[in-house]
């Protein structure tokens, strides 16, 4: 690992000025950014830990809108009363996460900032349609994500909170790596009513959502709708783990799963 500078934060002001020096990084669980500075692929000059600033921390829910404060640990979220009754399904996505060290250190922020495309929250981020707020202004959820670990924050801006809204009905179902419990792929469904968002993480290079199965689960919220709708191997992932062609079925086998689990 390369030498850097560690700094505590004493207020989000501080943390943001000190994010915009030279080649400074945010710390929040250190579950992604100290393993990738390890392995050297990244070398900051500072890190900036938001690990004692209140203001980012917490749940609040007003029966609209669950908001997750930004260093609110995964473990958190899968524990709150106040998400299990409003979202029972991303309390059951935090609870997928990695192990028990993994949820009691990873941050909600952290693993939106990070956009890795085998990632479990952005999944909610997109398909319970969230806002992304920063000390610098919001993010609707559709325009946050920009690439394979690529998001629209700038260089420096902090996520403060994310605030999903309460669908009717939701599940997540993942196909996850049994080793690091990656998803290889994931479905989010989530119907509001008249409207339904599916995200699926873990296929391509960021999470996207399926517009034909959103379509077909809209006309009929049933298991069949999503089944029938076959997602394309073209610009999904191949790897060791799965080729495109088999994330792409897994995609349709997925949201069949979530849509089975929102009924029941
Ligand atoms: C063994 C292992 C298994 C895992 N399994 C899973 C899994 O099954 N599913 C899953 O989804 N994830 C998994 N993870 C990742 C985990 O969820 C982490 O929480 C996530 O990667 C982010 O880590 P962090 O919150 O500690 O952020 P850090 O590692 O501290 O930071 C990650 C990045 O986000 C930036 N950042 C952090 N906070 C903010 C903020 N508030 N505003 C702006 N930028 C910020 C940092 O600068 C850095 O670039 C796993 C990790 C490990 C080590």
């Amino acid at each position: 690992m390369h030498a850097f500078k560690y700094h505590r934060a004493a207020s989000l002001s501080e943390a943001a000025t000190l994010a915009g020096k030279g080649e400074a990084k945010l710390l929040a669980g250190g579950q992604s950014l100290v393993q990738a500075m390890k392995l050297r692929l990244a070398s900051p000059s500072d890190l900036v830990d938001l690990g004692t600033l209140k203001e980012l921390q917490g749940i609040k829910s007003d029966g609209r809108t669950v908001t997750v404060g930004a260093m609110t640990r995964h473990a958190e979220v899968e524990r709150s009363a106040e998400v299990k009754k409003a979202i029972p399904a991303l309390a059951a996505l935090a609870g997928m996460i990695g192990d028990r060290q993994v949820r009691a250190m990873g941050t909600c922020g952290g693993s939106i900032a990070n956009s890795d495309p085998a990632a479990d929250y952005p999944a909610a981020v997109l398909a319970l349609n969230a806002t992304i707020t920063t000390n610098k202004g919001r993010y609707e959820a559709d325009k946050f994500f920009t690439g394979l670990y690529e998001t629209a924050l700038k260089p420096g801006e902090i996520i403060t909170s994310v605030s999903f809204q309460v669908p009717k009905r939701a599940a997540y179902m993942k196909f996850k790596n049994p080793a690091s419990r990656f998803a290889i792929v994931g479905v989010f469904v989530a119907d509001f009513g008249g409207s339904v968002r599916v995200a699926v993480t873990g296929a391509g290079p960021c999470v996207f959502r399926q517009a034909d199965m959103e379509k077909a689960l809209a006309a009929k919220f049933a298991p069949e709708s999503a089944a029938g709708v076959k997602q394309k191997k073209e610009g999904l992932n191949t790897d060791l783990h799965a080729s495109a062609e088999y994330r792409a079925h897994l995609v349709s086998v997925m949201a069949k799963r979530a849509v089975e689990a929102a009924l029941k």
